[in-house]
């Protein structure tokens, strides 16, 4: 049966990277016969300047048709100065939402031959490989009642509400638990139970949920702790599972820890293994349309693609090999340079893992 991917550029570097990982997803199909379909539309600003908004409707119809988007990066400093409700984001978030992605995976990696790369120790952080699985949808960043009030004697008031129900810790719960069952079967539950009553419920949720997991271990951990740990031993970490504000912060100190910003893929999926699959790098403006951006996140996107949404696990095993392959051979983009390697440009770091794909079939 083909699948569909629906590829969205969109602006600055997204659409340099993407099509690097287009190169690699058309090998899998004119070389190994994968069976999908590709198409493809506008979205943030590059939307905006033809359409007039950031998420057109042919776009968002076309996402919902598909199986998986594949989604390079939106924004950039032409359209910063327009309305807010519609600016190159509101493409990104509405997509998010109209699609019910609420599981956001994020791994964490760092290449043997990159671990200099890193503002960390190489020995803290070399053969790192954590899985952070956040929730996406609910939390404080979305609870009502929200708002500004000022009290009767003047003074101003920001508030937000921090909830979560059953159901939506469950369902979290269980994606996290699925994943461990593929990795090193460990997760540890985020929370801030000492202080917060949602924190309290996430935790007893995520325990009767571990009860249908017996061959994962799990153990809970405060947010601060986390933190902390996570740069002082992060090697002790398989998947961590946490609610929306906590992940949206750890996960970027995470991020860090493998080092280049143009290495990290991540996933947004709703309930049936539809996702939306993008690096976690923004547009950037400064270096677009020169070669330089690294495509290895968006490559490395794809492969999150094939393995969550189309069950390519082979697929996305090779193509994560064939990532490692071309940096053990020292071919670096400027941003992972460093002082060694031979450094190549966006179009030739795309090339190489294609070619890197094609060798370790035999082709
Ligand atoms: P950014 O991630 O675009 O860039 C930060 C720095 O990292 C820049 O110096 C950039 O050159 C470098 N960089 C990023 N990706 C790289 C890659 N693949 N290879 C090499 N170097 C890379 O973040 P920013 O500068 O804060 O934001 C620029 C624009 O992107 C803004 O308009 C912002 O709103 C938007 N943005 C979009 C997304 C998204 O589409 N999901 C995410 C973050 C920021």
């Amino acid at each position: 049966m083909t699948r569909n991917i629906l590829i969205l550029g969109g602006d600055g570097i997204g659409p340099e990277t993407v099509a690097e990982a287009e190169k690699v997803l058309g090998a899998l199909v004119s070389r190994f016969g994968l069976d999908v379909a590709v198409d493809h539309a506008l979205v943030g600003g590059a939307a905006i300047d033809v359409i007039g908004m950031p998420l057109p409707e042919e776009t968002l119809d076309k996402a919902l048709a598909s199986d998986a988007v594949l989604f390079g990066a939106i924004g950039g400093p032409k359209w910063d100065g327009i309305d807010r409700a519609l600016r190159p984001e509101r493409g990104l978030l509405a997509l998010r939402s109209k699609l019910g992605l609420f599981a956001n995976l994020r791994p964490v990696t760092a290449h043997p031959a990159l671990a200099q790369a890193s503002t960390m120790k190489p020995e803290v952080i070399a053969g790192l490989n954590i899985m952070i699985v956040r929730e996406l949808t609910g939390g404080i960043y979305f609870g009502e009642p929200r708002g500004f009030v000022t009290s009767a004697n003047g003074v101003r008031e920001g508030f937000n509400t921090l909830r979560y129900n059953v159901t939506e810790i469950e369902r979290i719960a269980r994606v996290a638990f699925e994943i461990a069952a593929t990795r090193r079967c460990q997760v540890c539950s985020v929370d801030k139970a000492n202080v917060l009553e949602v924190s309290e419920l996430w935790r007893e949720v995520v325990e009767s949920v571990a009860r249908s997991y017996p061959a994962i271990t799990l153990r809970h951990m405060y947010v601060d702790n986390a933190a902390m740990q996570l740069v002082r031993d992060p090697k002790q970490f398989d998947v961590i599972v946490t609610d929306n504000m906590f992940g949206d912060i750890l996960s970027d100190l995470a991020s860090m820890l493998g080092g280049s910003i143009g290495m990290l893929p991540s996933a947004s999926l709703d309930a049936h293994g539809r996702g939306l699959y993008e690096p976690i790098h923004g547009s950037a403006p400064d270096i677009a349309g020169r070669d330089l951006a690294n495509p290895l996140a968006a490559i490395l996107s794809l492969a999150m693609l094939l393995r969550h949404s189309l069950r390519e696990h082979g697929w996305a095993e090779q193509v994560e090999q064939a990532v490692g392959a071309v940096l053990d051979a020292g071919l670096r983009t400027a941003d992972i340079a460093g002082s060694g390697g031979r450094r190549i440009g966006t179009r030739e770091m795309g090339d190489a893992v294609v070619r890197e794909l094609l060798a370790q079939a035999g082709k």
